[in-house]
């Protein structure tokens, strides 16, 4: 076993295997640690988002994770709301991300989430710079000025122990994250006091049952019992496969509890079903106090938690790895400075605190104010005004999804700028923002010529703004692509003749004219200004 690499991650999920994958592939030496052996069979995060689908293009997998999906390709990842049971005449399909796919090069899927993952694990065993100990466990992190030492146990009780050495460690283990308490990073959140159930089931019936409504990928319950808490239905395939999240009585075990009655209530009809795993977890959104502390990280479910309401947390999981990966291997190739360490909490842990207050503990509330309000039994009318608002405010909720740094310190936003989750998306190259796709003359997209540093747009730009930013690039060492051509057929809606680009797909700085002193630029987008 390799004792010494530049990161050491604790955790084999999807976030430690997808940042493994991406420091492999940019010329980062890792050691990934993970408990289990073999994959977890619950199909948890299904819903990838296009920022998610565009993580696997870069890493080279993006067909083969495609080629895992079950479910036919026109069904949307959406799906129903119905009110009380998903018999009710009161029912209506609510939006899924399609409604923002123009604005990634990649549109988004559906699948369960141990199928993504058994692609990047194959996807990482193929770079020979990541070595990954399956069947271990982490114990004991430690760091100092010059780099930081993981203690990790064998799980198979032989008692073997192994002392890992690294630059840095990311704690990718999950909300019970031994790498964060170690750190001494506490968090912040609400606690909503409710249990769930998570039922996994197969039932044809309830496939049949359901074919009143065009097919689709999940099915909520709304019932004024549950306080905006949803029931929902997900399908993993299209003929039997099934899962259900409820909320259930604080007692509540596997033993004294009818979950069979509790499908059929919310459904609104009886069905045969065979239950392949039923399990709990608490109501929670957890967001950690810092992300970094000296050379210790933490990534996805270990840096911030949450319901499964909406995909955010697979998404948002890779959406850090996508920050950090980059950031992490400039400052040990040299050629980034701490401040870009630094920028991976300020950009990312603010857009996962609005997610958790303004998309995920909001829309309970408003959801659950909403249905409590009216009867339709009673007051017929305005129940009806109750649920059409219900379809057209759920929509903001995706659509307004656009998270951003704008208040990044290495990256050029507006004055007063805060880094958050939501936001607008436009065409418009915007600083702190995702790039949108746009053609080129040769026919590419401009995402598949992205270099894998920077990269510098220039449409119809002077010879001398570009010169200015590789003189730079070529002096600090900083990878820097150029990218020319005509500011026409769709690249003017970026509104800008110079656009600067992360290795995150962020836009870093715009203009239309060079800038006073490129050298700046790049100093502060590299994290190296002051
Ligand atoms: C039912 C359900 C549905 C969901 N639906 C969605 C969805 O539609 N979209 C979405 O985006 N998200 C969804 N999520 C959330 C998503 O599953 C998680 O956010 C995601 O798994 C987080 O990935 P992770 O790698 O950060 O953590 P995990 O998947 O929890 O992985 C952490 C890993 O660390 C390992 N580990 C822990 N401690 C140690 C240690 N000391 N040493 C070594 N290894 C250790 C664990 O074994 C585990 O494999 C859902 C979650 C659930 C439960």
């Amino acid at each position: 076993m390799r004792t010494r690499s530049q990161v050491i991650i604790v955790g084999g999920g999807p976030v430690g295997v997808g940042l493994a994958v991406d420091l492999g592939l940019r010329g980062i030496s890792c050691t990934l640690v993970e408990r289990r052996i073999g994959m977890h069979k619950i199909p948890r995060g299904q819903n990838l988002a296009q920022r998610t689908l565009e993580r696997c293009y870069f890493w080279g997998c993006v067909d083969e994770v495609r080629a895992q999906r079950l479910l036919p390709p026109e069904v949307p990842a959406a799906g129903v709301t119905a009110y009380k049971s998903l018999m009710s005449e009161h029912w209506h399909t609510f939006a899924g991300r399609e409604i923002v796919s123009q604005y990634y090069f990649q549109r988004n899927d559906r699948m369960p989430q141990y199928l993504l993952e058994g692609v990047l694990r194959r996807r990482m065993a193929g770079i020979p710079l990541v070595e990954a100990q399956f069947g271990w466990a982490a114990r004991s992190i430690e760091q100092d000025a010059s780099g930081v030492r993981v203690a990790i146990e064998n799980e198979a009780g032989d008692g073997a122990r192994v002392m890992l050495e690294g630059d840095y460690v990311v704690g990718c283990d999950g909300g019970h994250s031994i790498v964060r308490d170690q750190a001494g990073i506490t968090r912040d959140g609400s606690d909503f006091d409710q249990l769930m159930v998570l039922a996994v089931f197969r039932s044809r019936e309830l496939s049949e049952g359901l074919k009143r409504f065009p097919m689709q990928s999940t099915y909520r319950v709304l019932h004024p019992e549950l306080n905006g808490y949803w029931q929902f239905f997900g399908r993993i395939d299209p003929e039997i496969g099934w899962f259900f999240h409820s909320p259930v009585p604080a007692d509540t075990t596997r033993d004294n509890y009818d979950f069979a009655a509790l499908l059929h209530k919310s459904a609104g009809f009886k069905f045969a079903c065979d239950f392949d795993h039923v399990g709990f977890w608490d109501l929670r959104v957890a967001v950690a106090q810092r992300y970094r502390t000296g050379r210790v990280f933490i990534a996805g479910d270990a840096a911030h938690s949450h319901p499964p309401y909406g995909g955010f947390g697979l998404n948002n999981g890779l959406e850090d790895v996508a920050n950090l990966g980059w950031k992490l291997a400039a400052r040990l190739q040299g050629w980034g400075g701490e401040k870009l360490l630094d920028s991976y909490d300020e950009e990312r842990r603010p857009v996962f605190k609005e997610v958790g207050e303004q998309f995920i503990a909001a829309r309970i509330a408003w959801e659950g104010e909403l249905i409590n309000r009216h009867d339709p039994e009673r007051e017929g009318e305005a129940f009806k005004r109750a649920w059409a608002e219900l379809k057209t405010g759920s929509g903001p909720f995706v659509a307004n999804y656009e998270p951003n740094y704008e208040g990044s310190p290495v990256l050029f936003g507006p004055p007063g700028g805060v880094s958050r989750a939501r936001g607008d998306h436009m065409f418009k190259a915007r600083a702190g923002h995702h790039l949108a796709p746009r053609a080129l003359s040769s026919g590419l997209n401009v995402f598949e010529e992205l270099g894998n540093g920077f990269t510098l747009l220039a449409f119809d730009a002077e010879d001398d703004a570009v010169a200015g930013f590789e003189q730079s690039a070529r002096a600090r060492k900083i990878p820097l692509k150029i990218i020319r051509d005509s500011c026409a057929g769709g690249r003017e809606d970026y509104e800008a003749r110079l656009v600067l680009v992360r290795p995150d797909q962020y836009v870093a700085w715009t203009s239309d004219i060079a800038p006073a002193d490129a050298d700046a630029v790049m100093r502060k987008v590299a994290g190296r200004a002051g």
